[in-house]
């Protein structure tokens, strides 16, 4: 069986794909099919050749990346902290003042004087406030605020106490 490699053989063998052992054979010793093989493999490497000399360069894309991270556009950075701390800022102040008053209430007058407190308005408000969670972030501080069921009876607590 002395015939040439067929076009299969031959791509297999450009492949670097194993054939069989007569084939393999026949490769080493037929000088024309040896030549198709090689012709095809050096016809390869110049395609690849090629295509890298005129690809994009990878390694400038990502020098500029690399700088990009580096350096980002200060003002983007600056709004967007801004816009998440501003509204918790916000809630943390009320949140203080409504603690600060109850203590103030709780500590210096007598326990009667609680009940004009306006402490379902306040709350509301507070929760008014926390309503928004269009910012990211933000709802985190929700777990730290007490119910308004909870705030009432804290107060009550307090007064049967004293
Ligand atoms: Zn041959």
């Amino acid at each position: 069986m002395n015939r040439h490699l067929s076009d299969d053989e031959i791509a297999a063998a450009v492949a670097a794909e194993k054939l069989a052992p007569e084939r393999a054979r026949h490769l080493e010793d037929c000088v024309p099919c040896r030549r198709e093989v090689d012709g095809l493999l050096e016809l390869i490497a110049e395609r690849r050749r090629a295509l890298e000399a005129e690809g994009p360069d990878f390694e400038k894309q990502r020098q500029q990346i690399l700088e990009g991270l580096a350096h980002p556009a200060a003002p983007v950075v600056a709004l967007h902290r801004r816009h998440i701390w501003r509204p918790i800022l916000a809630a943390a102040a009320a949140l203080v003042a409504v603690v600060g008053i109850w203590l103030q209430m709780t500590r210096h007058r007598p326990a009667a004087v609680l009940r004009p407190l306006p402490v379902e308005q306040i709350l509301s408000d507070v929760d008014a406030t926390l309503a928004d969670r269009s910012v990211p972030g933000f709802e985190s501080l929700d777990s730290m605020i007490p119910a308004p069921d909870e705030m009432a009876s804290m107060i009550d607590d307090t007064k049967t106490a004293s």
